[in-house]
This record gives C-alpha cells, structure tokens and sequence, in this order.
C-alpha cells in the first residue's frame, strides 16, 4: 500500500495519530474534523496515500468511488437531509493536508459560492 511517512492522515490510517473514526470500509476511513466547521463535519478518505482527488481518480478510481458512497453513508448516518462534499484541491483553493480527503459538511444551511 502507498503511504508518506510523512503525511498526517497517513499516521491516522496507522493509527499513530488519534482521531475519531466513524466509519471504515475496504480502502476507506471516515473520522471527524479537529476543527468542524458544520454540526456535522466528517473527513473521508482513502487508506493509501494520493496528494488530491484526481490523481486518485487516475490511479484507483474504484477507491475515488469508495470515498463518494462512503461520504453519502456518512451523511445518511448523521441524519443530513442535504449534505456538502468537498474536495479542495491544491492550496490556493484552501487544501492543507496532501492526502485525498472529502469534506462532509451539514447541519446548517450553506451559502453559495463559498469563501
Ligand atoms: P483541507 O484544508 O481541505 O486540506 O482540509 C484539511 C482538514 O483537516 C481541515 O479541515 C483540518 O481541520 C483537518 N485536520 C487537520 N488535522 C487534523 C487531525 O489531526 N484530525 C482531524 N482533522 C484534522
């Protein structure tokens, strides 16, 4: 399996770094943001190590897949009518951890276009 030594959510999958898991699947695990920005915010991701969503896209789409239905179980486990899943992708549209994660976002109304 991929993974970075030095990547954070790498060391969450290890279970070296705590967190509070929600939800786990095959090639993913769900865990709760450390600074929720929602009632509900919940961070999916794969298990190996991919910087962004397309470059896990190019190379295990399956495991992309995995993370959408594993957001959308997330969202239906929480009770969210209506949900907001976000990848942000390179750090000039907000990304700061360089391992593919999906935000899942609800609880509240949302606005659009976001900050
Ligand atoms: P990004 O800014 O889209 O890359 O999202 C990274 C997310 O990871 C942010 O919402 C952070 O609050 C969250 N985060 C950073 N460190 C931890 C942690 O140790 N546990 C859970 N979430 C974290």
């Amino acid at each position: 399996m991929k993974t970075d030594d030095d990547c954070l959510f790498c060391k969450i999958v290890a279970g070296d770094i705590p967190a509070t898991v929600v939800r786990e699947s095959a090639r993913t695990v769900a865990f709760r943001d450390i600074s929720p920005q929602a009632p509900t915010h919940v961070l999916v991701i794969p298990k190996e190590h991919y910087r962004d969503a397309p470059e896990l896209a190019s190379a295990d789409p399956a495991a992309l897949a995995e993370v959408v239905s594993e957001g959308a179980a997330v969202a239906e486990a929480e009770g969210l009518g209506a949900f907001r899943l976000v990848f942000n992708t390179g750090a000039e549209a907000g990304q700061s951890v360089f391992h593919t994660h999906a935000h899942v976002l609800g609880g509240r109304t949302m606005q659009w276009p976001p900050g």
